[in-house]
């Protein structure tokens, strides 16, 4: 019986990823993705639960299985860079199902980033072209380097073409891996993608954007669609989706949130457990045109914080917290209290 919830805050998911590796991080958060999306039917699934304003939007992304429940809180707020703070910040919990003992409480801000980039490798790995080498990366935010760190090593892009509206980010991403990857700055989406094998896209606007236009995709592209993640924010041309295989993590939610939401409510999609599981096919030829229209779900939180709590007890990273009552007498929670510790009086 646990007594005692592990705790990785941030300090402790940066011990814990300076000890693995981003990019085994990222590989170990893969296996575990494929492992869970390749055993959906057993889980209990729901779209996340969204609180918007006119800013952003705070989410709660909860989903289980006979061992574990997980969930995750997360925001978004593309505006929340003029105050200094993160766009996106989350935290959140894995818990015993047969008891609901929360086994872990962690930070999440660093792992979405790694599990976001596990699912954008997986997801390429299902449905991209197997000859892919060059990637354009629009948008050099804080998940960038994930993203362009996970294709460089797991999936063996080589060359990566990048632009971001605001410079800094441009010079921020080749700061931080030009030295050791063939990272190219464009001027312009335009010429960023042009001729590229995959493109990333993974900008920040609460709005209906549409920073891949229908003429700057060629044939056999995988468009790997990360930043349109919510109700009326979206990156990609509608023709762009009409005329290609939209992949999808979980359809009742993406249709809400995902590029597919200006779609027919019938717009024909594919889960990405079912290419997994050899129930319905992936790519079906090298010209075709696949979009994954990636919004985020619940599992690959699940994936990522099973990871986490594996290593955390296998490297003796995190601290062991009081955080649920072990007391004598179970029915007795008054009597716990009393009397009072001096030092908390
Ligand atoms: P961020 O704010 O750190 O970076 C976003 C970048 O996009 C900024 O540098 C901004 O200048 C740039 N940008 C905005 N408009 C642009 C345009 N028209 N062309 C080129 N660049 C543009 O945000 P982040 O944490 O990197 O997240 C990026 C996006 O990914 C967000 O929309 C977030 O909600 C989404 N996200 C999705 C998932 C998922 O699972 N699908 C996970 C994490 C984040």
């Amino acid at each position: 019986m646990p007594e005692t919830t592990r705790y990785i805050d941030l300090p402790a998911m940066r011990r814990l990823i300076d000890k693995v590796g981003v990019v085994e991080a990222i590989r170990g958060i893969r296996d575990n993705l494929r492992e869970d999306f390749g055993r959906w039917h057993d889980f209990e699934k729901s779209p996340r639960t969204a609180n918007h304003s006119d800013v952003g939007v705070i989410e709660l992304m909860p989903v289980s299985d006979d061992e574990h429940f997980s969930f995750k809180y997360v925001n978004g707020h593309p505006k929340n860079i003029e105050e200094g703070l993160m766009t996106v910040m989350a935290f959140g919990a894995l818990s015993e199902t047969k008891t609901g003992w929360p086994l872990l409480l962690s930070e999440m801000t660093i792992l979405t980033a790694l599990r976001t980039a596990a699912t954008s490798v997986l997801a390429a790995e299902l449905v991209a072209r197997k000859d892919c080498k060059t990637m354009a990366m629009i948008g050099n935010g804080a998940q960038s380097e994930f993203q362009v760190l996970g294709f460089h090593h797991l999936l063996g892009i080589e060359e990566i073409h990048i632009f971001d509206t605001d410079p800094k980010a441009t010079d921020k991403l080749m700061r931080n891996l030009g030295k050791q990857i063939n990272l190219i700055p464009h001027s312009s989406t335009a010429s960023a993608v042009k001729g590229v094998d995959i493109i990333t896209t993974c900008t920040a606007d609460k709005k209906l954007a549409v920073i891949v236009e229908d003429a700057m995709v060629e044939t056999g592209m995988h468009i790997n669609a990360i930043g349109g993640d919510c109700p009326g924010k979206t990156e990609l041309d509608g023709k762009i989706l009409q005329r290609s295989k939209v992949f999808v993590e979980f359809a009742p939610q993406s249709r809400v949130e995902g590029e597919i939401q200006h779609q027919a409510a019938d717009f024909p999609v594919t889960e990405l457990w079912e290419v997994i599981a050899d129930e319905r096919n992936g790519r079906e030829s090298q010209e075709q045109i696949t979009v994954f229209d990636s919004v985020g779900f619940g599992l690959e939180d699940f994936s990522g914080l099973r990871y986490v709590y594996q290593q955390a007890i296998e490297l003796g990273i995190g601290e062991d917290l009081d955080l649920m009552p072990v007391i004598g007498d179970v029915k007795d929670l008054f009597g716990f209290m009393q009397p009072v510790p001096a030092r908390n009086r």
